[in-house]
């Protein structure tokens, strides 16, 4: 009887809590005209690379990247699959976020079909929905301004909604991974667990939501093979690569997994409730990509900070999805 309580209590979860609300969050407006609405891709000096064609399935090697050639090299580095510029003092990314991954979502007449995984155990039980393509915007400050007086503390990460919610990110879209796949906050609607969640999650732990967002809220294999391509990295099993990145949140929060960019480990005393922490991000080879940044580790094999999850609180100021 258990069990098929907690089945019936993923699914349940994924219609309601994994809706398409947008509006419940309350880091800043959450529609702001995309000024000339269209992200040159000739003209601007920007270099764009893939067919984007669909034959063969979506995958890394036949998406369309389009950067600006002013785009920060940390995100002109990283980031694939998506349309990166840099508009006025701001980095607008701009997704369809269609996984360049094999996914049991995408319905099985497509090529980037595969079957669900249910070896993982009897709980874990495919949703209902179907990977729909999205015209995302995710943009934010190149230099974020930290909220002032904000404080994240164990009443403020604790993975529901609930009154304390004035520093949490929006629901809905609330930022981007480095394989153009969107990024949910952790939350699930007020009287659900998060936790249950992941029996949707296909192998790249992503699910698409009712509107068809396919979204990840935690670790997944699918950034870690950008880092792979890069050559930074010879796994992509999350915990044990040897340099994790996942993605940044819409106000400019770096997600990381295990490690920081150089492949060292994070000082675990003084990461805060939603494992984050302020230093440099610098690469391995040396150089500070960005500096004096807020982001946050996500690591399956921590016990200790446990949070599994995209972080819950906005440090900085301003996040603008549409
Ligand atoms: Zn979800
Ligand atoms: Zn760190």
């Amino acid at each position: 009887m258990r069990r098929l309580f907690l089945v019936t209590t993923a699914l349940a979860i994924c219609v309601s809590a994994c809706g398409d609300d947008d509006s419940s969050g309350s880091g800043g407006s959450s529609s702001s005209s995309t000024s000339g609405s269209s992200s040159s891709t000739s003209g601007s000096g920007g270099s764009t690379s893939g067919s984007g064609g669909s034959s063969g399935g979506f995958e890394l090697d036949n998406c369309t990247t389009t950067v600006g050639d002013d785009v920060p090299d940390f995100f002109k580095t990283y980031f694939k699959c998506s349309d990166i510029r840099v508009d006025g003092d701001e980095i607008v990314i701009v997704t369809k976020d269609l996984p360049p991954h094999k996914s049991y979502y995408y319905g099985q007449d497509s090529e980037s079909y595969e079957a669900f995984d249910t070896s993982r155990g009897p709980d874990y039980r495919a949703n209902p929905n179907v990977i729909v393509e999205q015209n995302a915007t995710v943009r934010f400050p190149i230099n974020p301004t930290p909220k002032a007086g904000l404080v994240i503390d164990a009443s403020s990460v604790n993975g529901s909604i609930d009154g304390t919610q004035a520093d949490e990110y929006p629901m809905g879209t609330g930022g981007v991974a480095l394989d153009s796949v969107i990024l949910y906050n952790p939350l699930a609607a007020a009287g659900d667990d998060i936790e249950d969640e992941k029996y949707t999650f296909d192998i790249y732990n992503g699910h698409p939501d009712r509107s068809g967002t396919y979204h990840y809220h935690t670790t997944s294999m699918g950034p870690l093979g950008i880092l792979e391509k890069l050559g930074v990295v010879t796994t992509t099993t999350p915990g044990e690569a040897q340099v994790e990145l996942y993605g940044v949140m819409c106000d400019g929060t770096v997600v990381m997994g295990c490690t920081e960019l150089d492949g060292s480990a994070p000082d675990a005393a003084e990461l805060d409730p939603q494992n984050g922490h302020v230093h440099d991000i610098v690469s391995k080879d040396g150089n500070s990509l960005l500096t004096d940044r807020y982001h946050t580790h996500i690591c399956p094999t921590w016990a200790d900070p446990g949070h599994k999850f995209t972080p819950e609180v906005q440090f900085y100021n301003a996040c603008t999805v549409r």
